[in-house]
Protein backbone atom coordinates (compact mmCIF):
# COMPACT_ATOMS: atom_id res chain seq x y z
CA UNK A 1 0.00 0.00 0.00
CA UNK A 2 1.16 3.34 -0.87
CA UNK A 3 1.11 6.18 1.39
CA UNK A 4 1.11 9.95 0.08
CA UNK A 5 1.40 12.84 1.81
CA UNK A 6 -0.71 15.00 -0.89
CA UNK A 7 -1.58 18.12 1.40
CA UNK A 8 -0.12 19.64 4.99
CA UNK A 9 -3.72 20.48 5.65
CA UNK A 10 -3.94 16.61 6.58
CA UNK A 11 -5.73 16.21 10.21
CA UNK A 12 -2.94 13.68 10.92
CA UNK A 13 -0.02 16.73 10.05
CA UNK A 14 0.71 18.69 13.11
CA UNK A 15 3.23 21.82 13.18
CA UNK A 16 6.38 20.65 14.78
CA UNK A 17 6.65 22.81 17.88
CA UNK A 18 9.89 23.84 18.42
CA UNK A 19 10.96 23.45 22.19
CA UNK A 20 11.70 26.82 23.95
CA UNK A 21 13.13 27.11 27.47
CA UNK A 22 12.20 30.54 29.44
CA UNK A 23 14.85 33.00 30.27
CA UNK A 24 14.38 34.04 33.91
CA UNK A 25 13.04 37.47 34.81
CA UNK A 26 11.53 38.09 30.95
CA UNK A 27 9.17 37.19 28.37
CA UNK A 28 11.89 35.44 26.04
CA UNK A 29 12.34 32.09 25.26
CA UNK A 30 15.52 29.91 24.17
CA UNK A 31 14.44 27.81 21.07
CA UNK A 32 16.36 24.30 22.33
CA UNK A 33 17.99 22.57 19.15
CA UNK A 34 20.18 19.83 21.17
CA UNK A 35 20.56 18.49 24.43
CA UNK A 36 23.81 17.16 24.95
CA UNK A 37 24.74 15.50 28.15
CA UNK A 38 27.65 14.24 30.17
CA UNK A 39 27.81 11.17 30.61
CA UNK A 40 30.15 11.19 34.06
CA UNK A 41 31.61 14.43 35.44
CA UNK A 42 31.60 13.65 39.25
CA UNK A 43 34.15 11.68 41.16
CA UNK A 44 31.56 10.14 43.73
CA UNK A 45 29.04 9.27 40.92
CA UNK A 46 31.36 7.03 38.88
CA UNK A 47 31.88 5.76 42.28
CA UNK A 48 28.20 4.80 43.48
CA UNK A 49 27.66 3.82 39.79
CA UNK A 50 30.40 1.10 40.03
CA UNK A 51 31.85 2.33 36.24
CA UNK A 52 34.76 3.62 34.32
CA UNK A 53 37.99 5.04 35.35
CA UNK A 54 37.73 8.35 36.61
CA UNK A 55 40.62 10.15 34.64
CA UNK A 56 38.85 8.67 31.73
CA UNK A 57 38.06 11.61 28.92
CA UNK A 58 34.62 12.86 29.21
CA UNK A 59 31.73 11.05 27.42
CA UNK A 60 28.45 12.76 25.70
CA UNK A 61 24.85 11.29 24.69
CA UNK A 62 21.81 13.27 23.81
CA UNK A 63 18.35 13.16 24.45
CA UNK A 64 15.75 14.31 21.84
CA UNK A 65 15.05 18.20 21.94
CA UNK A 66 11.31 17.64 22.36
CA UNK A 67 12.67 15.81 25.74
CA UNK A 68 12.98 19.25 27.15
CA UNK A 69 10.31 20.64 29.87
CA UNK A 70 9.75 23.78 31.40
CA UNK A 71 10.00 24.10 35.05
CA UNK A 72 6.60 23.44 37.10
CA UNK A 73 5.63 20.64 35.13
CA UNK A 74 3.92 17.51 35.76
CA UNK A 75 6.37 14.99 34.96
CA UNK A 76 4.18 11.22 33.92
CA UNK A 77 6.09 8.35 35.32
CA UNK A 78 7.51 7.16 32.13
CA UNK A 79 6.59 3.91 30.31
CA UNK A 80 9.24 0.38 30.57
CA UNK A 81 10.74 0.98 33.63
CA UNK A 82 10.39 0.11 37.02
CA UNK A 83 13.21 2.35 38.43
CA UNK A 84 12.97 5.84 37.17
CA UNK A 85 15.55 8.19 38.81
CA UNK A 86 16.64 11.60 39.33
CA UNK A 87 20.21 12.99 38.41
CA UNK A 88 20.24 17.24 39.20
CA UNK A 89 22.96 18.72 36.90
CA UNK A 90 24.10 22.23 35.52
CA UNK A 91 22.75 22.93 31.91
CA UNK A 92 24.64 25.03 29.63
CA UNK A 93 22.93 27.16 26.97
CA UNK A 94 25.16 27.90 23.36
CA UNK A 95 24.80 31.31 21.79
CA UNK A 96 27.63 30.72 19.72
CA UNK A 97 28.52 27.76 17.62
CA UNK A 98 31.47 26.26 16.10
CA UNK A 99 34.14 23.28 16.10
CA UNK A 100 37.14 22.62 17.65
CA UNK A 101 36.46 25.32 20.49
CA UNK A 102 39.62 26.34 22.33
CA UNK A 103 39.13 25.89 26.14
CA UNK A 104 40.24 29.64 26.46
CA UNK A 105 37.50 31.16 24.15
CA UNK A 106 34.96 28.38 25.10
CA UNK A 107 32.91 30.59 27.60
CA UNK A 108 32.21 33.21 24.89
CA UNK A 109 29.99 30.75 23.08
CA UNK A 110 27.80 30.31 26.27
CA UNK A 111 23.88 31.88 25.93
CA UNK A 112 23.54 31.54 30.03
CA UNK A 113 23.03 28.59 32.44
CA UNK A 114 20.21 26.73 34.39
CA UNK A 115 19.40 23.67 36.58
CA UNK A 116 18.44 20.76 35.05
CA UNK A 117 17.44 17.35 35.73
CA UNK A 118 18.71 14.21 33.71
CA UNK A 119 15.71 11.51 34.46
CA UNK A 120 16.68 8.47 33.77
CA UNK A 121 15.36 4.63 33.04
CA UNK A 122 18.56 3.39 35.12
CA UNK A 123 16.95 -0.40 35.17
CA UNK A 124 16.94 0.64 30.78
CA UNK A 125 20.66 2.11 31.50
CA UNK A 126 21.92 -1.26 33.30
CA UNK A 127 21.21 -3.16 30.45
CA UNK A 128 22.20 -1.17 28.04
CA UNK A 129 25.42 -1.22 29.80
CA UNK A 130 25.66 -4.84 30.45
CA UNK A 131 24.37 -5.76 26.92
CA UNK A 132 26.42 -3.59 25.12
CA UNK A 133 23.25 -1.51 23.70
CA UNK A 134 22.97 1.95 22.89
CA UNK A 135 22.00 4.13 25.71
CA UNK A 136 18.59 5.76 24.32
CA UNK A 137 16.50 3.64 25.94
CA UNK A 138 17.54 4.48 29.55
CA UNK A 139 18.33 8.51 28.91
CA UNK A 140 16.45 9.65 25.48
CA UNK A 141 12.74 9.34 26.54
CA UNK A 142 9.74 11.63 26.13
CA UNK A 143 9.92 14.25 29.15
CA UNK A 144 13.37 13.00 30.25
CA UNK A 145 15.04 16.58 30.37
CA UNK A 146 13.23 18.89 32.78
CA UNK A 147 14.69 22.06 33.31
CA UNK A 148 14.55 25.68 34.83
CA UNK A 149 14.82 29.42 33.38
CA UNK A 150 17.82 30.46 31.76
CA UNK A 151 19.86 33.05 33.62
CA UNK A 152 21.81 34.40 30.35
CA UNK A 153 25.51 34.61 31.72
CA UNK A 154 25.99 38.23 30.92
CA UNK A 155 24.23 38.90 33.95
CA UNK A 156 25.11 36.05 35.76
CA UNK A 157 28.72 35.28 35.29
CA UNK A 158 29.77 31.65 34.79
CA UNK A 159 29.15 28.82 37.12
CA UNK A 160 32.49 26.63 38.12
CA UNK A 161 31.77 26.63 41.75
CA UNK A 162 28.26 26.64 43.91
CA UNK A 163 25.95 24.44 45.90
CA UNK A 164 23.98 21.82 43.56
CA UNK A 165 21.12 19.93 45.58
CA UNK A 166 18.60 17.79 44.64
CA UNK A 167 15.47 17.06 47.70
CA UNK A 168 12.28 14.98 46.98
CA UNK A 169 9.74 15.54 49.32
CA UNK A 170 11.64 18.07 51.23
CA UNK A 171 14.55 15.63 51.62
CA UNK A 172 18.05 16.45 50.48
CA UNK A 173 19.32 13.42 48.14
CA UNK A 174 22.12 14.92 46.30
CA UNK A 175 24.38 17.38 47.57
CA UNK A 176 27.44 18.22 45.89
CA UNK A 177 29.50 21.39 44.57
CA UNK A 178 29.72 22.41 41.29
CA UNK A 179 33.51 22.69 41.66
CA UNK A 180 33.75 18.80 42.11
CA UNK A 181 33.10 18.35 38.19
CA UNK A 182 36.09 16.61 36.38
CA UNK A 183 35.44 18.29 33.40
CA UNK A 184 34.54 22.40 34.16
CA UNK A 185 31.89 24.10 31.43
CA UNK A 186 34.96 25.34 29.22
CA UNK A 187 36.32 21.53 28.96
CA UNK A 188 33.11 20.41 28.44
CA UNK A 189 31.98 22.78 25.64
CA UNK A 190 36.03 22.53 23.91
CA UNK A 191 35.93 18.67 23.63
CA UNK A 192 31.95 18.60 22.34
CA UNK A 193 32.84 20.93 19.88
CA UNK A 194 35.54 18.44 18.58
CA UNK A 195 32.92 15.25 17.86
CA UNK A 196 29.81 17.54 16.96
CA UNK A 197 28.96 21.15 15.19
CA UNK A 198 28.20 23.08 18.21
CA UNK A 199 25.23 25.64 17.27
CA UNK A 200 22.76 28.21 18.61
CA UNK A 201 19.92 26.50 20.75
CA UNK A 202 21.95 23.80 22.02
CA UNK A 203 21.77 22.32 25.74
CA UNK A 204 24.63 20.52 27.37
CA UNK A 205 23.61 18.58 30.47
CA UNK A 206 26.62 18.75 32.37
CA UNK A 207 26.77 15.67 34.90
CA UNK A 208 25.41 14.49 38.24
CA UNK A 209 26.70 14.22 41.72
CA UNK A 210 26.53 11.56 43.75
CA UNK A 211 22.85 10.41 45.75
CA UNK A 212 21.05 9.54 42.17
CA UNK A 213 17.95 7.81 43.07
CA UNK A 214 14.33 6.50 42.61
CA UNK A 215 11.49 8.83 42.72
CA UNK A 216 7.65 7.28 42.38
CA UNK A 217 4.56 8.90 41.80
CA UNK A 218 3.58 12.20 43.56
CA UNK A 219 7.07 12.73 44.50
CA UNK A 220 7.81 16.77 44.51
CA UNK A 221 11.36 17.22 42.69
CA UNK A 222 13.26 20.46 44.03
CA UNK A 223 16.51 21.16 42.00
CA UNK A 224 19.02 24.01 42.98
CA UNK A 225 22.41 25.43 42.12
CA UNK A 226 23.56 29.00 44.00
CA UNK A 227 23.04 31.65 41.87
CA UNK A 228 20.10 30.02 39.78
CA UNK A 229 16.73 29.80 40.18
CA UNK A 230 15.41 26.65 42.08
CA UNK A 231 13.14 24.57 39.91
CA UNK A 232 9.80 22.33 41.24
CA UNK A 233 8.61 18.83 39.09
CA UNK A 234 5.97 16.48 40.19
CA UNK A 235 6.26 13.00 39.57
CA UNK A 236 2.92 11.99 37.83
CA UNK A 237 0.64 8.70 37.55
CA UNK A 238 1.94 5.57 35.74
CA UNK A 239 0.82 5.35 32.53
CA UNK A 240 0.11 8.14 31.78
MN1 LIG B 1 23.41 12.63 33.85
Amino acid sequence: MEIRLTTLDSPHVVELATTELAVAGTTSKFPVRRVYCVGRNYVEHIREMKEGDERDPPFFFQKPSDSVVNDGAVLPYPMWTDDYQHEIELVVAIAEGGTRIPVGQALDHVYGYAVGIDMTRRDRQREARERMLPWEMGKAFDQSAPCGALHPAAQAGHFDEGAITLSVNGQVRQRGDLKQMIWNVAEIIANLSTQYALAPGDLIFTGTPAGVGAVQPGDRLEGAIAGLDTIHFTIGSKGE
